[in-house]
């Protein structure tokens, strides 16, 4: 049982339970642990720890919340999770970290479609004194040196442009290895090009899906826990499930919530897009579900994705093409042939539920379902804390007020509202740049913040 003593155990290390860091704190690379932690490890507050899961990582060490006190429990975020290699539940060996200056660190953007560019002075900056451990995902925040800008405001730039959103990045190499930190002499590098992570794990995680607490609890229990621990459900006799059906509007953030479950545990993640495969040549189709769900067993754990499954798999009465009757076909068979510890599930999605196939959710295919609804308030205030992380914000931008008046927005929607704020607030700044100078003026960075008025603007749109 999680109590106080339980964070005793040998000497100088700490065994603590794995907690979601509270969500504004993402991103932060903080450490939460109870007093009697600290105690056992001999440090104080903003020393350096060692955490260990499957991996090792590094992050300061800041006492945790006082309802926290009586539990041993670290509270990290999805990045670190990654890092130590754990997930929320299990526990980490904790120990006090020595960190050596770096006199090298090479960064590279974490996400496949980004493009960096620009001064490493911000980025040393940004990490100037944390530690770092070659592999691991960080992010940053503030005003980031980069063109990862939508192209209209790279356009108006011409110049290296500055992302006003988190930006998470790998550390490719540190010299030298272990956990280092970065200080005045370190030498810093920022490739330009993703850089895939070690064990191609991805960088979403279940901190950047707002509003679905309880949806992850349900879709944890059905799909890491059968990847994770197999032998659970071979023990008990009973089949892990196969297939989850989630079916909720467009942009409520099924694909992204998939993801995290990949991510989050360990597995290796495969998309097969409904319509993209439907539009293949004649007996194209079922070839590349047959080759994507061949991978994914090979490579297990594995969740395989479906997006939009109604359109390879609409009901069969109703269709007149042939082909379409040979992929729902093929997709059955694919389903039915899944071994019962093969270690793969498959989750589709759909937002309409009513138009698949009945017998794709027959006992032993998708029969288990999660609807993914419209976000009410509280699920809205969370998904604009996670679009506008790492947004110099202005004082008058109220999150709860924006969260109370955009009733009806799907987390697409709010993204997109975060995104041109962000616009708003460098159009404002435009007539301060000299479009021929390479650097923006520090000064008029300065005052590049997002404010209530670049949101009453974007909202208009
Ligand atoms: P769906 O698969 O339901 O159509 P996606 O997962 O593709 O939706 O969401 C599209 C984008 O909208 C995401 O990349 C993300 O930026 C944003 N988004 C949607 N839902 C959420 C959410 N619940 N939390 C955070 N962001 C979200």
């Amino acid at each position: 049982m999680a109590d106080a003593d339980a964070a005793k155990v040998e000497k100088g290390t700490a065994r603590l339970q794995v907690a979601a860091a509270r969500q504004e704190e993402s991103g932060q690379g903080v450490a939460r642990m109870p007093r009697s932690a600290f105690q056992a490890l001999g440090i104080t507050e903003g020393d350096f720890v060692e955490i260990e899961g499957k991996r090792i990582t590094a992050a300061v060490a800041v006492l945790g919340y006082p309802e926290d006190e009586a539990l041993a429990v670290v509270r990290l975020d999805g990045l670190q999770r990654a890092n130590a290699g754990t997930s929320s539940g299990e526990h980490v060996t904790i120990r006090r970290a020595e960190t050596k200056a770096a006199t090298r660190v090479v960064f590279a953007p974490a996400q496949r479609e980004m493009r960096l560019q620009g001064p490493t002075e911000a980025l040393k900056r940004v990490f100037f004194e944390k530690p770092l451990t070659a592999g691991d995902l960080v992010a940053t925040h503030g005003q980031q040196p980069v063109q990862n800008v939508p192209p209209e405001v790279r356009r108006m730039f011409n110049a290296p442009a500055y992302a006003l959103t988190q930006i998470r990045l790998q550390v490719v190499t540190t010299v030298p290895k272990g956990v280092v930190h970065i200080d005045e002499n370190t030498e810093v590098e920022l490739r330009a090009e993703f850089e895939e992570p070690r064990d191609g794990r991805g960088v979403i995680n279940y901190d950047d899906v707002g509003g679905m607490e309880e949806t992850i609890k349900a879709l944890r229990e059905m799909v890491e826990l059968p990847l994770r621990y197999p032998e659970l459900f071979t023990r008990l006799g009973v089949d892990p499930p196969k297939g989850v059906l989630l079916h909720g509007p467009p942009g409520t953030g099924k694909t992204r919530l998939a993801q995290a479950v990949a991510n989050e545990s360990d597995a290796e993640f495969f998309t097969i897009n409904g319509p993209e495969i439907m539009g293949s040549a004649y007996g194209e189709s079922e070839k590349r579900l047959r080759e994507v769900f061949e991978q994914a067993e090979r490579a297990a754990p594995a969740i395989v994705f479906i997006d939009e499954i109604d359109s390879i798999a609409p009901k069969r009465g109703q269709v007149s093409g042939e082909a379409e009757k040979r992929l729902v076909a093929q997709l059955l068979t694919l389903m039915d042939g899944l071994q019962a510890r093969s270690n793969l599930v498959v989750i589709a999605a759909t937002n309409r539920p009513e138009a698949i196939d009945e017998a794709l959710r027959r006992p032993g295919r998708f029969d288990r379902e999660i609807i993914i609804g419209v976000p009410d308030e509280q699920g809205r205030r969370e998904i604009l804390g996670i679009h506008t992380r790492g947004m110099p914000l202005g004082e008058g931008v109220d999150l709860n007020e924006l969260a109370r008046s955009t009733h009806g927005f799907v987390g697409a929607d709010i993204a997109a509202l975060a995104r041109e704020a962000a616009i708003e607030a460098v159009r404002r700044i435009m007539p301060r740049l000299d479009l021929d100078a390479r650097t923006i003026p520090p000064e008029v960075l300065q005052d590049l913040q997002v404010e209530k008025s670049d949101f009453r603007e974007a909202l208009k749109r």
